[in-house]
């Protein structure tokens, strides 16, 4: 049984590599390569931002999570470190509906100036061109391959077809309720950040890499522009300046845009044609594709493969 995954984020290339993993022949399709998707834009903390349905995401969430923590103690070539961090908020709340998935997360007494409330806890951070060139390694030296192609349909010669076109799963599976919701973020130099910070509404993240800090962020909803654009800069720093009062001797090294795949849920399930032909649809992971990515690819795994278990 050969199948072909539609696209090469972060979800398909996932994907792909466990399919590859467990003996199955991958071929991956896509019009943009690895370092050329939303996906390289992405911070990328692990935080299931912008994703329902609450208990399927925290499942997923909760497995990414192991998966990663596994990474970054193991591979670390593979770009992922596990990073202590706080998320704050303007007023006092109850645990996250996805406090599960994570193992230390506690509220925190003392609290930067405007917050009610905050927790702190453990979190993969995904350095993303690292860990897509890492993840392209890992398929390929399980057998598999990408192919640069862009479709105007999803393939009708394979068995089995994996979508994970992202935002172009519009298209592909006619399913107008796929909209993009713009993110801009702005890098900056890093000057010895050591924690990430975070305060969702905005949204305001401060997220240190090895050799950068990433600083978002933006979310504008139906938006397709892929510039960055200047004002939007200015408010990212201003907001997170005021998080991280250090970032503003930081130097500004530039910006980028991702549109995220939004949809009111992320959609993983099978279809099967009457000819047999079987397509696993994943896509719509909205602002958490890197956070859910080992847990719907072992859900898409199953689909694919019945009774195969967890690699
Ligand atoms: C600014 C920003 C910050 C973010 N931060 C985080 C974060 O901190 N944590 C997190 O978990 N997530 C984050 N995200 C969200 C995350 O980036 C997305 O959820 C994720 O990238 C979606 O991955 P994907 O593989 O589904 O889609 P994509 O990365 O968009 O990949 C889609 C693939 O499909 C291919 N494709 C599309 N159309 C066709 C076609 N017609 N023919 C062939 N191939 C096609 C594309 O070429 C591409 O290869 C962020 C996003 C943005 C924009």
């Amino acid at each position: 049984m050969r199948v072909v995954v539609v696209g090469a984020g972060v979800v398909g290339l996932t994907c792909a590599v466990r399919l590859a993993e467990a003996g199955v022949p991958v071929q991956v399709v896509a019009r943009d390569l690895p370092l050329e998707t939303t996906s390289a834009v992405a911070a990328a903390l692990w935080y299931p931002y912008r994703a329902l349905p609450q208990d399927r995401v925290t499942g997923w969430a909760r497995t990414s999570y192991e998966r990663f923590g596994t990474l970054a103690a193991s591979e670390p070539a593979s770009g992922v470190r596990l990073v202590d961090g706080t998320e704050v908020l303007r007023r006092p709340s109850p645990d996250p509906w996805w406090a599960d998935a994570v193992p230390d997360l506690r509220h925190c007494r003392e609290l930067p100036p405007g917050y009610l409330d905050a927790w702190n806890f453990t979190a993969p951070v995904i350095e993303m061109p690292v860990y897509l060139r890492w993840l392209q390694a890992r398929l390929e030296l399980a057998g598999g391959s990408i192919t640069r192609m862009a479709l105007s349909s999803l393939p009708d010669r394979a068995a089995v077809v994996v979508n994970a076109g992202g935002l172009s799963a519009r298209l592909l599976a006619t399913d107008p309720t796929v909209t993009p919701v713009r993110g801009q973020v702005v890098y900056v130099e890093q000057y010895g950040l050591v924690r990430w910070w975070l305060d969702a509404d905005g949204p305001t993240y401060v997220v240190p890499r090895a050799h950068d800090i990433v600083v978002g962020g933006s979310d504008e909803e139906d938006d397709w522009d892929r510039a960055p654009r200047p004002d939007v800069t200015e408010t990212i720093l201003r907001r997170a300046t005021e998080l991280v009062p250090a970032l503003a001797a930081a130097r500004v090294l530039g910006a980028r845009v991702g549109l995220r795949p939004g949809r009111p849920q992320v959609r993983l399930e099978q279809e099967t044609h009457p000819t047999g032909r079987r397509v696993v649809h994943c896509y719509g992971h909205g602002g958490a594709g890197v956070t859910l990515s080992w847990g719907c690819a072992d859900e898409v795994a199953q689909l694919v493969i019945p009774g195969s278990e967890q690699a």
